[in-house]
């Protein structure tokens, strides 16, 4: 066999060029590649999926995001892949902010009414 940078030939299944020192194993990872390996970055869907039933249009948002942490990661898009994760739990953050604050409104709004009318229907108001 021969180096793969200089073309001397090699000692078969030798790992290092004798010459040139370059190495000659294919499973030699770069850098990159070794980042690959690592599990992607939190995609924040359980996130999502939970502020899809508080407020749906921001969980979409989220989720597009999220869906495409894992691709990009193994893509190689790490830098990519970390900001559509970021994303994700941004949007997951607000749709579940946002869901929880229309419900506690929402529940204020009906306890105001009812309250007003159990008042009202109770002659309370009458004998002032
Ligand atoms: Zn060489």
């Amino acid at each position: 066999m021969f180096c793969k940078n200089c073309g001397s030939e090699i000692q078969e299944g030798g790992s290092f060029c004798p010459r040139c020192g370059a190495a000659q194993n294919d499973s030699v990872q770069s850098p990159q590649n070794a980042q690959a390996q690592l599990p992607p970055p939190n995609n924040h869907m359980v996130k999502n999926i939970i502020g899809l039933f508080l407020c749906w249009p921001f969980a979409v948002a989220g989720l597009i995001f999220a869906a495409k942490v894992d691709n990009l990661w193994r893509s190689g898009y790490f830098d990519e892949a970390r900001k559509y994760a970021s994303k994700a739990n941004l949007w997951g953050n607000v749709s579940i902010w946002v869901g929880i604050i229309s419900i506690v409104l929402v529940v204020l709004f009906y306890v105001f009414i009812f309250g007003t009318f159990a008042i009202l229907g109770s002659g309370a108001l009458y004998d002032i």
